[in-house]
């Protein structure tokens, strides 16, 4: 069978050039050449993430670090901010940390707003908060900013940020916001094949990781500062995914930051002028749409077209492309399409054609 091309919402299409990078003769990750290639890559990683504090490489998925999380900064009640599938799932790894958690849940396609988190944390119950930034299940972007600024009148609660599906696509900066972690796996919007997660930590982070008593091994935050600040990581690396980071890391800063920004809106605009003009409204409330993806509405809420998706999604699947049939709870109510990555608005034009042909054939 021919590739089928990948636009579901991660992991994403990974380019030749990538692979070609990821293939290159293995290294030792405590010799030279591993310490030059994390030393290279430091800058850059801080550049992007707009961090000063060092930006760890953890070889696991994001969820390892978003247990990690859990696990070093928690000790008295964390607050997981829910909104879908992902968010929802943070409340449920807090507990099974062994931890106290309450969740801070809205309806699956609305955002979480300041206000609401102003008034839970103000109960003073909480040491420690998670949000994700770009929720991918319903193609929903939270109000970061305005959530982040409450971290100056709850400056001992702790601010876990997941920019999985964000990072790289649109702007971040880490010490603007004032949070404590920010992490990203890199199949999303980095466009690296899956296994390898980026995060950073503030001093207060740190301090606070420094205290827990059962932080284990694996994900213990100072482990992973002491080791960045010899270049290197806790354990064995994948080597190989360091290499097609920094592959893309270099692509990124060749094309540059507002570029790269300005081509997500722009084949994001694309896919939101396709979904209008065939007659489909968007999944997530207007003003918080994803910028990295379409979740389209599809009897999930009142409004908008309604086709047969799992026929949809066979038909584009016939023409070499894959596109998500709907996550979770609301497979097939609604569907989505990801312009993460290297897309192009020449490759997402490619698509919509693919999409006009299918639909044509309901
Ligand atoms: C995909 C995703 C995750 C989980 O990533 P894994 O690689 O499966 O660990 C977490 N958060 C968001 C927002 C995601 O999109």
């Amino acid at each position: 069978m021919g590739h089928v091309k990948l636009h579901i919402p991660g992991p994403v299409e990974v380019s030749d050039k990538t692979f070609e990078a990821f293939c290159r003769p293995m290294i030792g990750h405590r010799g030279q050449g591993f310490k030059d290639l994390y030393a290279r890559i430091q800058p850059q990683l801080q550049t992007l993430l707009g961090t000063r504090q060092l930006v760890y490489l953890s070889t696991s998925s994001a969820w390892g670090v978003m247990e990690a999380a859990i696990r070093n900064l928690v000790s008295k009640k964390v607050l997981n901010c829910m909104c879908g599938a992902f968010s929802d799932k943070w409340l449920d790894v807090s507990k099974r940390c062994g931890k106290a958690a309450d969740g801070l849940q809205v309806a699956w396609g609305s955002p979480i707003l300041a206000a609401e988190v102003d008034r839970r944390l103000a109960t003073g119950e909480y040491d420690a908060l998670t949000l994700i930034h770009n929720e991918t299940s319903c193609g929903l972007m939270n109000p970061l900013e305005e959530i982040a600024a409450l971290k100056a009148k709850y400056p001992d609660v702790l601010f876990v940020v997941d920019t999985v599906s964000s990072l790289s696509a649109v702007p971040m900066n880490f010490e603007t916001l004032g949070i404590d972690v920010l992490l990203a796996g890199v199949q999303k919007a980095f466009a690296l094949p899956p296994g390898l997660s980026i995060f950073t930590c503030s001093p207060a982070a740190l301090a606070k990781a420094g205290a827990a008593g059962d932080r284990g091994y694996y994900f213990d935050f100072l482990e992973f500062q002491k080791n960045a600040e010899q270049h290197m990581t806790p354990s064995t690396p994948s080597v190989s995914h360091v290499y097609a980071l920094s592959a893309k890391l270099d692509d990124i800063f060749a094309e540059g930051l507002e570029g790269r920004y300005a081509r997500h809106r722009r084949t994001n605009q694309m896919l939101r002028d396709w979904a209008a003009g065939h007659g489909f409204t968007l999944f997530p409330e207007k003003g918080y749409e994803s910028m990295t993806l379409v979740c389209v509405n599809n009897g999930a809420k009142p409004g908008g077209r309604v086709i047969d998706v799992a026929k949809f999604q066979k038909l584009v699947k016939d023409q070499g492309i894959l596109i998500d049939g709907g996550y979770g709870k609301i497979k097939g109510t609604t569907f989505r399409i990801s312009n993460m990555g290297d897309e192009t608005p020449e490759s997402i034009q490619a698509l919509i054609d693919v999409l006009n042909g299918a639909l044509a054939k309901l």
